[in-house]
């Protein structure tokens, strides 16, 4: 399995671009870039840094996200191709951490009738059943 195929089915990057990113996940921590030349900090990782247009990136760990705030949330109902529809109904939604990052994930270890914008939230990285990691969102 690619690192690619490990983190999804569907990217808008190279797969050389996401390998340290799906190791780190796979030993458990999470990564983001670092913009050398503004020093803007981006997680999931980027290639490029939007703010400087800079391509000198370097990988960290990514130990300040700390406790961010649910921003907006919605429930899956349908399974998505590629899950198990065990999985379903499956939250979803975008937190804002302090150092400015929004972070689009699931949502685990919450009712869902317990959610609510502005619950405070971290990330966490988890290994799929099936081989894959991803990033997720848990109550803090
Ligand atoms: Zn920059």
């Amino acid at each position: 399995m690619t690192e690619i195929e490990k983190f999804g089915h569907f990217a808008f990057i190279r797969h050389s671009g996401i390998s340290k990113y799906v190791e780190a996940l796979e030993q458990g921590k999470l990564t983001a870039t670092r913009c050398r030349k503004c020093g803007s900090v981006y997680f999931p990782p980027r290639k490029f840094c939007p703010k400087c247009l800079a391509d000198d990136m370097e990988w960290i760990e990514y130990e300040q996200a700390g406790e961010g705030r649910l921003l907006s949330y919605s429930i899956i109902y349908l399974a998505v191709a590629g899950f198990d529809e065990k999985e379903f109904p499956a939250p979803v939604g975008v937190a804002q951490f302090p150092d400015g990052n929004r972070v689009y994930a699931r949502i685990e270890g919450v009712a869902p009738d317990s959610l609510r914008v502005g619950m405070r939230v971290k990330l966490a990285p988890k290994a799929l059943p099936d081989g894959r990691v991803t990033h997720v969102l848990q109550p803090a």
